[in-house]
């Protein structure tokens, strides 16, 4: 619309990620999804008097991976406070967070845009625990809480109001997705909530400098939501100025029955939660050698990968792209490629028929890895002639993923070994050529095309057998 290239839209991120440690921040029952309704709770959880939390180290590592990867600043000095307001599933009356401390400050996550990269700024990642969940729709008459997700670790991660669209929105949230998986510190589910995200959104006039007031669009918890609420919203605001309105700040919610967005409440300047420090934890120092060792842990990134691919297997970007999506597909492709050199065509194993077989069968890579010895045989197989990519992808990997052996041996003893033996292939050759006497003719006048096609029909008689060069060269020199 036209009044879209009146106005720059200005958004700003709030990501919420559910660390993956076994348990909770300050004690230890468990995290895991999906457990019977308040069942993962203990006194800790509920913050009943007299009781004692104590941190979760792994936790706290998980956040400074985070920033570590993202170039943040890794604070040494840090403490926990309390944010304290009144909700239904937040059973001590507080949460605990990181106040005036944030565990990491500033850095950076880039993002690939159709023309270019830009670097998304962060804020802050800081450290806090999750709330309960009430549920609002299985009773007609009441609100249900269940608490076992009360006190999961979460780190929420900042930006700077750096985005300006729905779309550089979505690769941020992908991008992060990516990454907290890549790193290990949280499993990216959004549809179970362990992937949030709030967009803080405003408009202004394209060059203008001050930042308009703000809508706060929250909970979002897919990628296409975020997407869909951001796209929704702006053309919301500009319609309200365009008319001559006034935007007052809001929090909102997304409807994703109709993509649009509703208010919730108006939100006042500045919330007073009355944060102090939280009495019952320990401020907490974190010594550089600390965080040099979780540093020498860190995986190489995405980022990285790309560019040693380029040098090291000479790959094109569009192979290198679907290869680093995920840690487990690319650890997959470098052991693979370690046992076998013909990295274009294992590339091309890995984004074709691999997939298939590990979407199929819901297997993992790692359940994989240990046929990468026939997988390497399977290649050879194929790079070098004896066995047709069409039979070897299909037949021998399905009898391979049933009965794990040798691809060579199941292939002799089914007779699917391609032969470039001249006297098959001429027999063959023969048969097709006495089917088809007119596109003979046809091709004898000139249609040079119809090659294709006599190749094509000698590897259907021959079941995929004869060698697809020799057959070519074959067929010239009889058509001639
Ligand atoms: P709060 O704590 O009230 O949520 P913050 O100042 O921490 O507010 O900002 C939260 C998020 O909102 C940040 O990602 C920030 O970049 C973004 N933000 C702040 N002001 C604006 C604005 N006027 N337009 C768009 N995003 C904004
Ligand atoms: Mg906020």
């Amino acid at each position: 619309m036209i009044e879209g290239q009146k106005y720059e839209a200005v958004i700003g991120l709030e990501i919420h990620a559910q660390l993956a440690t076994k348990s909770k921040l300050f004690c230890g029952d468990a995290t895991s999804f999906g457990a019977e309704p308040n069942t993962h709770i203990s006194p800790i959880t509920m913050g009943h008097p007299g009781t004692l939390p104590k941190t979760n180290a792994k936790a706290i590592e998980y956040a400074i991976r985070m920033g570590l990867i993202c170039g943040s600043k890794i604070a040494q000095d840090n403490y926990f406070a309390r944010k304290n307001y009144f909700y239904p599933d937040l059973p001590k009356g507080y949460q605990v967070s990181q106040h005036t401390t944030p565990i990491c400050l500033g850095g950076s996550i880039a993002i690939q845009l159709p023309d270019a990269e830009k670097i998304v700024q962060l804020n802050r990642i800081h450290l806090e625990e999750d709330a309960g969940k009430s549920i609002h729709d299985l009773s007609a008459t009441d609100t249900l809480i269940d608490l076992n997700r009360a006190g999961t670790p979460l780190i929420e991660m900042v930006t700077e109001p750096c985005i300006h669209s729905a779309e550089e929105a979505f690769l941020f949230v992908t991008e992060v997705r990516k990454l907290v998986r890549w790193i290990g510190i949280c499993d990216g589910n959004m549809e179970e909530g362990s992937l949030r995200c709030d967009a803080n959104i405003s408009i202004r006039l394209k060059g203008a400098t001050r930042l308009g007031t703000r809508v706060e669009v929250k909970n979002l918890n897919s990628i296409r939501n975020i997407k869909k609420a951001i796209e929704f919203e702006i053309e919301r605001l500009i319609q309200i100025t365009e008319t001559g309105g006034a935007i007052i700040q809001q929090t909102r919610s997304f409807d994703a029955s109709n993509d649009t967005t509703f208010s919730i409440r108006d939100k006042e300047d500045a919330n007073d939660y009355r944060y102090f420090p939280d009495p019952d934890l320990a401020p907490f120092h974190l010594t550089e050698a600390f965080i040099e060792t979780i540093k020498n842990k860190l995986p190489t990134l995405p980022a990285t990968l790309k560019k040693q691919w380029k040098i090291q297997y000479d790959l094109s970007d569009y192979a290198i792209n679907q290869l680093v999506e995920d840690k487990e597909e690319a650890d997959f492709y470098i052991q693979w490629a370690a046992a076998c050199k013909h990295y274009k065509a294992i590339a091309n194993w890995m984004i074709g028929p691999i997939r298939a077989v590990v979407n199929e069968g819901s297997l993992s890579f790692q359940q994989l890895s240990s046929f990468i010895p026939y997988l390497v045989e399977l290649v050879e197989l194929v790079e070098k002639n004896q066995l047709s990519f069409s039979v070897a992808s299909t037949r021998v990997l399905k009898e391979m993923m049933a009965r794990p052996g040798s691809p060579m041996a199941y292939a002799t003893i089914n007779n699917l070994l391609q032969t470039g033996s001249t006297d098959d292939i001429e027999k063959w050759i023969d048969e097709v050529l006495v089917k088809h006497p007119e596109k003979v003719a046809a091709y004898k006048k000139g249609k040079k095309g119809l090659l294709g096609v006599f190749v094509g029909e000698v590897k259907k008689i021959s079941k995929g057998k004869a060698d697809p060069k020799m057959t070519a060269s074959l067929l010239e020199q009889k058509l001639a």
